[in-house]
């Protein structure tokens, strides 16, 4: 199982100005790819990557940087061209769009995935054209070999994401433990079947007035057309994302001391299948809903149930677990929002709604095979074409010229 560990880095002003580099130079070789496609130009991996070679050649200021920037945007760029024509052939599976043109600032990342391009000893990192050792905040806390690190600036710091290949562990025994049926909710985080209610820090409502006043701010600083906008104003958009950082670090901090916790404790977890993109076309809940995050609580109880042996139940979407009680098993017709106790008619039993669905979660069979997990993003192969490579032919990026240019497909 690959899993990614995230941490900061304690940068010096040397180490940050060359991860800027190699940033710059991935980001200039896949915008020069990016226009040989759009003028054109039939797609061949071994063709573009000469021209990456040449253009590296050519270029001294790419040479600074480690040779990995410029491959590692190659690469980049060949997983992006390759879905997007395998999504134009086949009708199923996800559409994907073709690469566009990157902009400084946004998705700035610099890859080392080569063995021989980065070495850590768990406390700290070195990478490919920097002879120094860069800090790092924390150790990595998974076991494993590093198959790869991806360093991107985040809030004026640096991030290494390093992803370890898990080794597996012998599964635990959990017979002793019991089940749990865990219902997701807006006013709590979460309601477990034993009763357990687990609080909603909802850090963004907590956070918004202060978000509201900055971001005012920032439409008011903004001076439309100017060539370069103000010191007073690229401080305050500074501000605005550490707000949106703390909001997502508490966020991610609470669901994780939930995730971890549950899945130690109990054998089986049930949780529902919510069709959370449908319920967030609500307006009056979509913020509370995206605040409290439903889709990654998910997504953190899956990896870690795998991880711990546990086995994750995930009911059907059509599973009343609101609706129905779980004394008699009666559905009621009709179940407001607003109304928080469920009350059955037919066995007089009443409690809280939540619990209510915990526990028919908790009961759930299933009956249909494994659960459906979410897919892995398709891993792109190696493109079978030969051609002769072509000469060095600077490409002139015209950033209006947006979308035009026919793509061929050729693979
Ligand atoms: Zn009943």
């Amino acid at each position: 199982m690959l899993l990614a560990h995230k941490i900061e880095l304690r940068t010096t002003a040397t180490q940050g100005e060359y991860f800027r580099r190699c940033c710059g130079v991935g980001r200039f070789v896949f915008n020069q790819l990016v226009a040989k496609l759009k003028s054109g130009e039939k797609y061949n991996r071994k063709a573009f990557q000469k021209f990456c070679s040449t253009l590296r050649q050519a270029t001294p200021w790419m040479r600074e940087v480690s040779s990995r920037a410029v491959y590692e945007a190659a690469d980049n760029f060949h997983a992006a061209v390759t879905n997007f024509f395998r999504s134009c052939k086949k009708d199923v599976g996800k559409k994907w769009k073709p690469p566009i043109f990157k902009k400084r600032g946004r998705n700035d990342n610099c890859r080392f995935s080569h063995s021989t391009q980065f070495t850590t000893n768990g406390r700290s990192l070195r990478v490919g054209g920097l002879n120094e050792q860069i800090r790092m905040r924390e150790r990595i806390r998974f076991e494993g070999k590093v198959k790869s690190v991806t360093i991107k600036p985040y809030c004026g710091k640096w991030y290494a994401s390093f992803l370890v290949e898990m080794e597996e562990k012998p599964k635990p025994d959990l017979t002793q433990k019991p089940s749990a049926g865990i219902d997701f909710g807006l006013k709590s985080l979460a309601v477990l079947s034993n009763g357990e209610v687990i609080e909603n820090p909802k850090p963004l409502k907590r956070s918004l007035k202060k978000l509201k006043r900055r971001q005012r701010q920032v439409s008011r600083r903004y001076v439309k057309g100017a060539k370069q906008q103000s010191r007073r104003y690229t401080k305050v958009v500074a501000a605005v994302a550490r707000i949106h950082k703390k909001v997502a670090d508490q966020r991610s901090a609470a669901q994780h001391k939930f995730t971890s916790d549950v899945v130690k404790r109990f054998s089986r977890i049930t949780i529902e299948d919510l069709n959370v993109s449908g319920m967030l076309k609500n307006r009056w809940l979509s913020r509370a809903i995206s605040d409290a995050s439903w889709c990654s609580l998910r997504w953190m109880l899956e990896y870690k149930a795998k991880m711990a042996g546990v086995e994750l139940v995930v009911a059907d979407r059509w599973f009343a677990s609101s609706k129905m009680c779980s004394g008699c098993g009666h559905k009621v017709e009709k179940l407001s929002l607003s109304q928080r106790k469920f009350h059955c008619l037919e066995c007089n039993l009443s409690l809280d709604r939540d619990l209510n669905a915990a526990v028919n979660l908790d009961r759930y069979k299933t009956t249909s095979g494994p659960i459906r997990t979410r897919r892995k993003t398709d891993r792109v192969g190696l493109c079978k074409t030969t051609s002769v490579a072509e000469p060095f032919e600077p490409v002139n990026i015209n950033p209006t010229r947006k979308n035009e240019g026919r793509y061929q497909l050729h693979l």
